[in-house]
């Protein structure tokens, strides 16, 4: 593939208009919603495959978008973005996904926003500080405040309107919409002595995760505004294997259907 593939447009007096797409991007199938069959169902959906991952192209409630499935790690969480960044073109980054609670009153069912995200298990320490990135000299990556602010209110639109159905489908209590740090690493966590680690190591953050921070560092290095919003699918102990399974296969999806369809409409203004 050669160069950017832009989503170009006439605008009513014939003058060319470059709508550049904005990026979405889950780890998991389920993580993403009804997101392709709503772009399916607008104006129609082109495939393109690169680096082994389906992009797909298209409008979702008016906004141009570029969607597609990074898979887990942080090492497939920042090819995909870049080729997101680099192929597509995209003027903004969206993540959308489960994570695990850390914050001590972070539950189940719970919605992260990330106002900044870091890698837990990166050290090279002494030569640098304990979780910075070497010769980058961040250790905590800013998301894009004005997408935090809509994502947030999008978050808190979702959890007022379908927040008790949702509640009584997966037995929780009713969800509650927290901003703060997400941290990512290369490992699922699921003990509650990983947990307490995490803490003490870093006692703002709010939730454990596999990706958001390696799309935070891409996204900082390219000058591309990015944001992430994690559902809490477990509380990283040792029931987190299971929880984690069921969240994702009964409910993560109405998640993020529900948030990015308020989000995504906010844009557009539709
Ligand atoms: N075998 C699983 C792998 C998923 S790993 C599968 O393919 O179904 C867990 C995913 O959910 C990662 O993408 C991560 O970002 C998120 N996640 C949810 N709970 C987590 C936790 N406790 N620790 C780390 N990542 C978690």
């Amino acid at each position: 593939m050669s160069g950017a593939i832009a989503h170009d447009d006439l605008a009513r007096d014939g003058a060319p208009v470059s709508h550049r797409p904005l990026g979405i991007l889950a780890a998991l199938p389920e993580e993403l919603g009804d997101l392709v069959d709503a772009m399916r169902g607008e104006a129609g959906v082109r495939t393109i495959t690169h680096g082994r991952r389906d992009y797909h192209l298209g409008t979702v409630y008016g906004v141009p978008c570029v969607v597609t499935l990074a898979r887990v790690g942080k090492v497939a969480a920042a090819a995909t973005v870049s080729a997101m960044i680099h192929a597509f073109d995209v003027e903004a980054v969206v993540f959308t996904g489960v994570a695990g609670g850390v914050g001590r009153d972070v539950r189940v069912g719970d919605v992260v926003v990330a106002d900044s995200l870091m890698q837990h298990d990166l050290d090279a320490s002494p030569i640098f500080p304990c979780f910075e990135v070497p010769l980058l000299g961040v250790s905590r990556f800013a998301a894009d405040a004005a997408l935090v602010a809509q994502l947030s209110a999008a978050c808190e639109r979702f959890v007022a309107e379908e927040g008790a159905d949702l509640a009584a489908r997966f037995g929780t209590q009713t969800a509650r919409v927290h901003r703060g740090l997400i941290l990512s690493g290369d490992q699922f966590v699921a003990s509650a002595a990983a947990v307490q680690r995490l803490r003490d190591a870093l006692p703002d953050s709010l939730a454990v995760e596999m990706e958001g921070a390696a799309i935070a560092q891409v996204c900082y290095e390219y000058d591309v505004p990015c944001a992430v919003v994690r559902t809490i699918s477990d509380t990283a102990d040792a029931e987190a294997p299971e929880t984690f399974t069921n969240f994702l296969r009964q409910i993560a999806g109405t998640y993020s259907s529900g948030i990015l369809k308020r989000f995504l409409m906010g844009r557009s203004g539709v």
